[in-house]
């Protein structure tokens, strides 16, 4: 019960206790993350949860790191590619490395793969979310709605979405309506997938799934801003002709859901889990979130998943209303990391949450 962080009457023993306990595993173990994406929220929350914190960062970066606060130890590398240079200071603190998108961008997967300082999450699972057809072979498993895939872009009958792989945050990606269009606008550009472009309002869903209660958890909903499809409606319809539309993102909105959809949105995310352990054992775990479009009959498209923190829950760094619903205290995405890291230290099941 001592982990529980939704009691709130503690016996003065359990206060001792809680405190000894919280005492061993800040002086036994690190939280360690790249610094960007959302290093300043995982960095928090590790602190949040009584941890020693480091942040591996290029030189530039650092002083954000030290003006916030929220590491420890701030490393500095000459750049991300250089990342196992800072390897055995981690070894050394005893780190435990909790894994964001730019650690992936900046990193190939091979990289990610041989990472000798211990791990938080599954990182087989990376194989699964980077790879456009795998992905969409665990989502069908897991019964979601998704979009419609154009194979062939003489398939083209509506409007479609073209993307990149490897694309950062929807840069470059563009619409088209025929694949006379989609020729024009494609030139000599490779890797691409084309997807029906589904007419809705964006949801971004943050769930975790927590290995050591055994329960999946809602971490809140946020929707992006981005350019510059954002800033088209700011322009009269009649003056929009020849402007293209791309959709790199700038930014994140809060969002608070109708309640009448959380069922389906809880349905969702434990299919994904589920079907991922069929997929990849032992399956996702820890944070991850699905990328959907809600049309107006209320259905989700399911267009993404990212199978790790998403800097949209940066919104939430003094907690989301669901985190605060279900914990009790200001509970971020990154802090819920940590919580799971101490009860797994707790409960000796560290092993179960790195991979
Ligand atoms: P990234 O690969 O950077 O995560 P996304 O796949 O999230 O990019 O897509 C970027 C933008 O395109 C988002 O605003 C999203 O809402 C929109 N989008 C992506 N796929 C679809 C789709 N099938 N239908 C409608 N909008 C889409």
């Amino acid at each position: 019960m001592l982990s529980d962080p939704r009691r709130n009457s503690f016996s003065k023993q359990d206060l001792k206790l809680g405190s000894f306990v919280k005492l061993l595993v800040k002086s036994k173990y690190t939280i360690a993350t790249l610094g960007s994406h959302s290093a300043l929220q995982i960095l928090r929350g590790g602190k949040d949860e009584g941890f020693r914190t480091i942040v591996v960062c290029k030189k530039e970066h650092c002083s954000v790191y030290r003006h916030f606060r929220v590491a420890d130890r701030v490393v500095e590398i000459p750049s991300y590619s250089e990342f196992h240079t800072a390897e055995d200071e981690l070894l050394r603190e005893n780190a435990i490395l909790v894994p964001h998108a730019s650690l992936i961008a900046y990193m190939s997967l091979d990289a990610v793969e041989k990472i000798r300082v211990p791990y938080y999450g599954n990182r087989r699972i990376l194989l699964w979310e980077s790879d456009r057809d795998r992905q969409r072979k665990w989502l069908e498993k897991a019964g979601l709605n998704l979009p419609r895939v154009y194979e062939d872009p003489d398939e083209i009958d509506g409007l479609c979405i073209v993307k990149f792989q490897g694309a950062k945050g929807g840069q470059g990606y563009f619409l088209a309506r025929s694949s006379e269009e989609f020729r024009q606008k494609i030139g000599g550009l490779k890797d691409y997938s084309i997807q029906e472009y589904v007419v809705g309002i964006p949801v971004y869903i943050h769930y975790f799934y927590s290995v050591i209660r055994g329960e999946l958890e809602l971490m809140g909903f946020d929707r992006r801003y981005e350019s510059n499809v954002d800033a088209i409606s700011r322009i009269p319809a009649g003056l929009q002709e020849g402007i293209d539309v791309t959709y790199t993102i700038v930014g994140n909105f809060p969002l608070f859901l109708r309640e009448s959809l959380l069922p389906e949105v809880f349905k969702m995310g434990q299919r994904v889990v589920e079907a991922s352990r069929e997929v990849c054992e032992p399956g996702i775990f820890g944070p991850f979130c699905l990328e959907t479009v809600v049309t107006p009959d209320l259905k989700f498209y399911v267009f993404e998943i990212s199978a790790r923190i998403v800097a949209g829950t940066n919104v939430f760094m003094e907690g989301s209303p669901y985190a605060y619903l279900k914990h009790g205290i200001p509970m971020t995405t990154g802090r819920r990391i940590a919580l799971e890291i101490r009860e797994a230290i707790e409960q000796g099941r560290l092993e179960e949450i790195l991979g």
